[in-house]
């Protein structure tokens, strides 16, 4: 289900909380150059936005508001500029221009930041009119076939043309997302024990870095930057203008959600738990504890996806049902088709691809954005009773502690294929984890009041408690303003290695915001 309906207390599942610009070739050559820009002094945008294909979009016209607004309404920035960028060479001459005049810079494809790092005072450079996606031939290096994704392409659409072709790309669930920041963090979806994350999928990818240099990154070429690219958080390194990415062969699916009473949550979470170690790698799901808003109770629910037929889903499912025990109170297993299997998943049943957009980025979009805040723990033991009942007792508190607000506590598993992958293979190294919690608040009102902003926060670092004796680490995706020691939360034993790579790739930090690779460890 989706971290949409799950911020809503409503809907089905939540990965998470929860154009067509075709992108330079990636066999373009690895060093395309620096282009030239400016030589200082105060910014001159009409110059920048002479030289730019897409637009420049500044303070007091009519396009800004809407183009400066992140989905989190909760965060709230006015950035100088925003470059709208429609080609590769567009993404150079921002960087350039921001490095020269001394700007800040963020990179933005989806604008999905949780704290908003994907805008700031300075120059935000958009990447979202390199839309297009293009789907590829099986060859010996990728017997399944590739995907050119351009880095500004949402989530909903790379469904939606890559199952036109057949296969598929395991991504989140969100269908707003942006491809960049969601596979340079690392990606967690419904396919994710099948096929792993989407950071496993990138083949090769094509970033702008702090010289204005177009650079394609591959195992065999700009290998650290690859490595980096895998996990290591968006805004770290450069600007990615395209990724390459082995896809899948679209399997048969089958969604299953299956519900019980609330007396039965501290059962189901540690029978989920266990479940989820031993499920096969076709079966993904979700463990959902959600305030109904009313104190003292709430919902629990398990929802997924199964990559093969009904029958060996319920064959699958049969375990976690026998260890719970509970008689469940609502049980579906059905079949689907791939694209409607995802925009369920995406919380838009019955609407088209078109509609499954925010209402603020197309015009046939219908999705609302939402203000919420939210922390996350990978969870990598089992929890026990008192751990379990400590989870309960949180989504219990939700409704007294911040009232009107919606939001709960979300299991998404991990396993399978994710974890097949050592923890230094890729910067992404929570590969031992058995599933990652997130909680979060929907916030009644946007921007939240002042108070609501407090009492959200409060719960948030009081449910952070609840997982620290059996957690490591924060998801990097999952990117929190208030987490302490953020750095080794999110990147852990990995850190060293991402701060050595963004020293020689970036040593003037000019890819710096709050929670960016720091110089030095
Ligand atoms: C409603 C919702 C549902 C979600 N569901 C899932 C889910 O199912 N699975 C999951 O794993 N995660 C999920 N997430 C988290 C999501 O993966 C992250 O928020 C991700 O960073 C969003 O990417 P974006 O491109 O939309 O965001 P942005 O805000 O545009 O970017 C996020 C970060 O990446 C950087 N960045 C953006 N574009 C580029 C670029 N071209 N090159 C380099 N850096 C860039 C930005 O500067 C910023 O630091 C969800 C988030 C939300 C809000």
């Amino acid at each position: 289900m989706d971290r949409r309906a799950f911020l809503r207390r409503a809907g089905r599942a939540t990965v998470g909380l929860g154009a067509t610009a075709l992108i330079g070739a990636t066999t373009a050559c690895a060093h395309a150059g620096p282009v030239t820009a400016g030589s200082g002094g105060p910014p001159n945008w009409k110059a920048l936005a002479r030289s730019l294909t897409g637009s420049l979009v500044l303070p007091g016209t009519a396009s800004y508001p809407g183009a400066a607004l992140l989905y989190n309404q909760a965060q709230v920035t006015h950035p100088a500029a925003i470059a709208s960028c429609a080609t590769p060479t567009d993404v150079q001459r921002c960087v350039v221009f921001a490095r020269d005049h001394g700007l800040p810079l963020a990179a933005r494809s989806g604008g999905h930041s949780y704290g908003g790092y994907s805008s700031c005072r300075g120059l935000v450079i958009d990447v979202s009119p390199l839309h297009g996606v293009t789907a590829g031939r099986a060859g010996p290096d990728s017997p399944t076939g590739t995907a050119v994704v351009g880095a500004g392409a949402k989530l909903v659409d790379i469904y939606s043309r890559l199952g036109a072709e057949g296969v598929l790309l395991p991504g989140g669930s969100c269908p707003t997302v942006g491809i960049a920041g969601l596979a340079l963090g690392g990606g967690i979806g419904v396919f994710g024990r099948a096929y792993g994350l989407t950071c496993d999928a990138i083949a090769s990818l094509q970033m702008v870095t702090a010289d204005g240099t177009l650079r394609t990154c591959a195992p065999g070429q700009q290998a650290d930057l690859f490595w980096a690219s895998q996990g290591g958080g968006g805004g770290n390194f450069g600007v990615v203008t395209s990724f390459t990415f082995n896809v899948q062969p679209i399997p048969e699916v089958n969604l299953f959600t299956l519900a019980w009473p609330w007396g039965a949550a501290a059962g189901v979470l540690d029978a989920w738990l266990a479940f989820t170690m031993t499920a096969p790698d076709e079966l993904w799901s979700n463990c959902q504890f959600l305030s109904t808003g009313r104190p003292g109770t709430g919902q629990v629910k398990v929802t997924g996806v199964f990559a093969g037929t009904t029958a060996t889903c319920a064959g699958a499912l049969a375990p976690l049902l026998g260890a719970v025990g509970a008689v469940p109170s609502y049980r579906f297993v059905g079949p689907e088709d791939f694209l409607r299997a995802m925009l369920i998943e995406a919380g838009c049943e019955g609407k088209t691809v078109a509609e499954c957009h925010l209402t603020s980025q197309t015009p046939a979009g219908t999705l609302a954005r939402s203000p919420f805040a939210a922390k996350s723990s990978f969870v990598n033991s089992p929890m026990g009773a008192a751990g379990t009942a400590a989870v309960v007792a949180a989504v219990e508190r939700l409704a007294t502690e911040v009232p009107g607000a919606g939001g709960g506590i979300v299991f998404d598993g991990y396993g399978g294929a994710i974890n097949r992958v050592a923890p230094a293979d890729t910067a992404f190294v929570h590969r031992r984890a058995i599933a990652c919690a997130q909680y979060s608040v929907s916030y009644a009102t946007a921007p939240p009041t002042p108070s609501a902003s407090v009492a959200a926060h409060a719960w948030l670092a009081q449910t952070q408690q609840v997982f620290a004796p059996h957690a490591q680490g924060s998801y990097q995706n999952y990117i929190d303003p208030t987490q302490s020691d953020w750095a080794r939360a999110y990147y852990g034993s990995n850190l060293p290695r991402l701060v050595e790579i963004k020293r020689r790739h970036d040593p003037t930090d000019l890819f710096n915001f709050a929670q960016s690779i720091p110089l030095s460890a």
